[in-house]
Parts: C-alpha cells; structure tokens; sequence
C-alpha cells in the first residue's frame, strides 16, 4: 500500500467516553473481525480490544501504547489502512505522550455528548497541537437522552482556544456518534446509518505521511516508541518508519538513547492488521510496523542504516523508563 493511501491517527479521550468502543466499531464495521484469527486475538467479544490489558484498566490508564489497524475500501474501491494509535489518557507518562504523537499525523478527539471534555485531556490535546496535529472532533454517546452537543462543541471549542490552536485547528470537522450504536452523522439532528462519515472524515482531514518521508530508497530510520515481548521471538519494537524500507534479514544499525552502536540483524518485519500482526516482507516510511530480531533495543532507539546511521532526534524522558516484558 503506497503512503497515500495511508492514515496515522492519535486517539485522544477521556476514560469512559467510548474510546474502546469507538475503536470496536471501526474495527467490526471495516470486517476486520470476520477473519477467524483476529476472532480469537479478541477474544471473539466486542468491547475488550483497546483495553484488554487488566492492569491499565485497574489503574484507569493506558500503560502500553497499543496500535491497531483498520482497512477501509471507499465505494469507489480505494482501499486505504488507518492505523489507530492509541495515547495514555493522562498525564502522568509526559515522554510516553510525546513520542506516541510522534507516531500519528492527525488526532481523533472522542468527547462525551454530555460530559464534554475534561480537563485530564488537556495535556495530551495540547501536545498534540503542539505537534502540529490536527483535531477531528468525535461527539460520542449522542444517543444519550441528556446530550448536549451543541454546548459541548463549543467546550471544545473554547479549550482550543486556551491551548492557543491555529486557526486551521480551530475550524475543526465535528462528527456525532453513537459508538454504541454503529453509527455517526456530520448533522447533529439526523441519525446516520453507519461509521462510515468517520472514515471518510479521517481519510479526507488527516493528511498522509509526506512524500519527503515517504522515499522508499533513502537510507532507513525508525523510531522505536513502545516495545512487546514474546516468549517465542523476544522483543520485538514497535514504531514509526520515517525513512526509508526495512526487510527481514537486513542489517541495521541501533543507536541507543547515549549514542551507542550496535550492528544487527532484522529477523522479521510486522504491519498492523486490525487487533493483529502480519508478517510483511519489507515495510515502508510512513508505515507504524513492529520489528522482530533486534536485542538489545529500547524505547527512543534509532534503527537505522547499517553504513550511514543516523539516529533520530531524542524525546526527552521525564519519567522512568518502563519495561513492557
Ligand atoms: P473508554 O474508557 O473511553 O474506552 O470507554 P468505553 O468504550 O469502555 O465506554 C465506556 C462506557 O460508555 C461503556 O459502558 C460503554 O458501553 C458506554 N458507551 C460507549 N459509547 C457509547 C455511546 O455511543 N452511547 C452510549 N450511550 N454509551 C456509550
């Protein structure tokens, strides 16, 4: 799939405002949980995708940044991917944020119809805005008898204000849902059949990644921003290819957060594909993949060329630093 038909979104909500059940339906609606494997990652149930991990939902907050993928096919048959990109809904992992945004070029914001935004996502929207992302504003639950989406557009509105947004930020498309009920509409008054007004929304406002970053041929970069472990092939990293290919069975070069060097070898290359991963055999800037084969490697590690590495400019770490094993 070339970048352009490629979409990184950031998913901004206040716990309990139906992120998970947002994502769900996205996930169902595009077909994604008719493949049998994907069936069983689930758990075969609705509503347990995004936080499935029963310590984040003890504590109330993302712990692990999880990424999922959505395919969406226009009825003129372009096949685009979405790769949903899930933030901590807090504040409390400041670096965790930022190098989560790094991964997206567009943020979803999910709001309750009744509650309006809370001030626990400001953090998160203002980095995102510092990012020079741009905001599609889901009013969700709208099905709620108490909503009351006019005001809470105008909350959103006024908090973008006070996070000093751009003007272009600030003309933000609204989209009304009912993630509960499978639909969203661009019209507050009518009821829409299906969530396709949000994919065309993410499609048509969340630009895709830069043609400068997508030369496939230039040397490669990627940033590792959150690791997984498995007992099989042991860590494998996830994050953001900004330049270049990577290939199982290529040599790479990490470069640690203190500058160090380590000459290495991919052993396999991972694309997201709804709750799961496939093996690919290359996967390209733009592109939110997992690498398998590369230890040691670390959250903030630059994987880079093997004869020219560069590394990635460093984020800032002002927490410490978790271990995802
Ligand atoms: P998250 O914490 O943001 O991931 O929120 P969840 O997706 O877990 O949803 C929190 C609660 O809100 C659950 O009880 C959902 O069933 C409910 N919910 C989610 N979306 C809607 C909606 O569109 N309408 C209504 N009425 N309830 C919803």
């Amino acid at each position: 799939m070339s970048a352009d038909h490629l979409r990184n979104v950031a998913i901004i909500a206040h716990v309990d405002h139906g992120k998970t059940t947002l994502v769900d339906q996205l996930l169902y609606q595009s077909g994604m949980f008719r493949n049998e494997d994907l069936d069983k990652l689930a758990g075969g149930q609705h509503g347990l995708v995004m936080d499935s991990n029963d310590l984040e939902r003890e504590r109330g907050i993302t712990i692990l940044a999880k990424n999922c993928a959505v395919a969406y096919t226009t009825p003129d048959g372009e096949k685009y991917k979405i790769n949903l990109i899930d933030t901590p809904g807090h504040a409390d992992f400041g670096g965790e944020v930022e190098r989560v945004l790094k991964m997206a070029d567009g943020v979803l914001l999910v709001v309750d119809a009744f509650e309006g935004p809370m001030p626990q996502t400001r953090f998160v929207l203002g980095k995102a805005l510092e990012h020079k992302l741009k905001p599609v504003v889901v009013v969700n639950k709208i099905d709620r008898p108490d909503a009351r989406p006019d005001d809470v557009v105008n909350e959103v509105f006024d908090l973008l204000v006070e996070l000093e947004a751009d003007d272009e930020s600030l003309d933000f498309p609204v989209i009304y849902a009912s993630a509960k009920e499978g639909w969203a509409s661009r019209d507050v008054d009518e009821r829409g059949e299906n969530m396709k007004v949000l994919y065309d929304a993410i499609i048509e406002q969340v630009p895709a990644p830069s043609p400068e970053e997508a030369d496939a041929t230039a040397p490669p970069q990627m940033l590792v921003t959150s690791l997984d472990y498995s007992d099989y092939v042991g860590r494998i990293a996830i994050g953001r290819v900004f330049a270049g290919t990577l290939k199982p069975g290529m040599q790479v070069t990490v470069i640690d957060r203190a500058g160090k060097h380590t000459q290495q070898r991919i052993l396999k290359t991972l694309q997201f594909s709804g709750l799961g991963r496939v093996d690919v055999d290359h996967v390209v800037a733009g592109d939110i993949c997992a690498i398998v084969g590369l230890d040691p490697i670390d959250i903030g590690n630059t994987i880079a060329c093997a004869e020219s590495p560069e590394a990635l400019p460093v984020i800032e770490i002002d927490e410490p630093t978790l271990h995802m094993t």
